[in-house]
């Protein structure tokens, strides 16, 4: 294992370069030309590696990049995404910058950090003349970021020819991988009351904004942070004017969960919610979007051979649970066991402050090179 490690460390260098040319490709979910410029620089870089890569044509986004590498068989999938939050431009504006250890750019951590990685440690393999005991599926996608649905039966398909799904999304801060991350749901609710003077006629009227305040109270107490279940209310709307007793109110909602059954019990106790008022009425739209990625004993499992590979390379490595979704989502739905943030340390996702640790980028490498090898 140690020996991972020693040439990864050696090609620092080369990684950090590489990191520095994909910050440099911008690539925002919402400009599929732009992320296709990166699908292009990664997919001739995979067939380079001797990677079979194919680029997929995906509506209203980026290509998605597909390559496979080795024989037969069930297949161990790498994972990433190539999109980024930030608007073009945002690189004229913050420049790619190294301080001390660190490399600060749009998009770095999250994740073209975790591409590099994904690369490189297939390239340590081979300098060792070391080959993993699976097939490799990569899978780098294109609208993560934003709404995964267009491609979402594509990375399901290549996801059931695997065995295990490792996601290059990037670590927490301070280097943990992640086994559990919420699922996520939204919803829209519309309420209709009745409109009328509000000095005149006050009484003909019902007001929307009053049972939408009564509304905000029984969602707010669905929220369960034992459970690790909450609820938002985080936009809200209604009335046109003053004197006017308001006919409409609007709320959007969000809602996080850790077990799939938790989201389907908020989900069907939103879906039942009753007017207060009478002469009100409620229209409910949303669903559950993203599924959460359980700590099951597979994933347990997944983690701790990650953890032992860590431990013969001189480090610990640690776990926890985010809030957030990601792709990661979709494959643990399906029952595969899936670890997440195997990507570079650092810290400021989608945040001004984002970067790399740029030694994480060999540690990483040798990490993922090391499971490879394990599975
Ligand atoms: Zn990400």
């Amino acid at each position: 294992m140690k020996e991972l490690l020693t040439i990864a460390e050696a090609r620092l260098p080369q990684m950090i370069e590489e990191l520095k040319t994909l910050v440099e490709i911008e690539s925002p979910s919402d400009s599929p030309s732009d992320v296709n410029n990166l699908a292009a620089y990664l997919s001739n870089r995979l067939d380079k590696l001797g990677v079979k890569a194919n680029r997929i044509l995906v509506q209203n986004g980026g290509d998605v990049v597909v390559g496979r590498y080795g024989g037969e068989g069930k297949a161990v999938m790498i994972l990433g995404h190539m999109d980024t939050v930030w608007p073009l431009g945002t690189l004229a504006r913050r420049p790619v910058r190294i301080e001390d250890d660190k490399l600060f750019g749009p998009g770095s951590y999250d994740m073209k950090a975790g591409l590099v990685v994904a690369i490189h440690a297939l390239e340590v393999l081979q300098a060792l003349d070391r080959n993993p005991k699976h097939p490799i599926i990569y899978f780098f996608s294109s609208l993560e970021e934003t709404d995964c649905t267009p491609y979402k039966s594509v990375l399901e398909a290549n996801a059931q020819a695997c065995d295990y799904v490792l996601d290059l999304e990037p670590a927490w801060p301070g280097g943990a991988v992640k086994t559990e991350r919420k699922g996520s749901a939204n919803y829209v609710l519309n309420i209709r009351g009745r409109a009328a003077h509000a000095g005149a006629d006050p009484r003909k009227g019902i007001s929307a904004i009053t049972e939408l305040a009564h509304q905000i109270q029984t969602l707010n107490s669905f929220t369960d942070y034992e459970q690790g279940t909450t609820v938002n209310v985080g936009v809200i709307n209604g009335g046109i004017r003053p004197n006017v007793i308001p006919d409409n109110a609007r709320a959007e909602i969000d809602v996080r969960f850790c077990r799939l059954v938790d989201g389907q019990a908020i989900d069907s106790k939103i879906k039942a919610l009753e007017p207060y008022l009478s002469g009100t009425k409620l229209e409910i739209t949303g669903r559950i979007g993203m599924p959460p990625l359980e700590r099951t004993e597979k994933v347990v499992a997944l983690y701790q051979k990650a953890k032992a590979v860590a431990a013969q390379l001189g480090f610990e490595l640690g776990e926890t649970s985010s809030g957030g979704v990601s792709e990661a989502c979709v494959t643990s739905a399906l029952g595969i066991p899936t670890l997440d943030g195997l990507g570079a340390d650092g810290d400021g996702a989608h945040a001004e402050y984002e970067h790399v640790l740029l030694p994480s980028l060999a540690t990483r490498t040798a990490l993922l090179a090391g499971l490879l090898l394990e599975l």
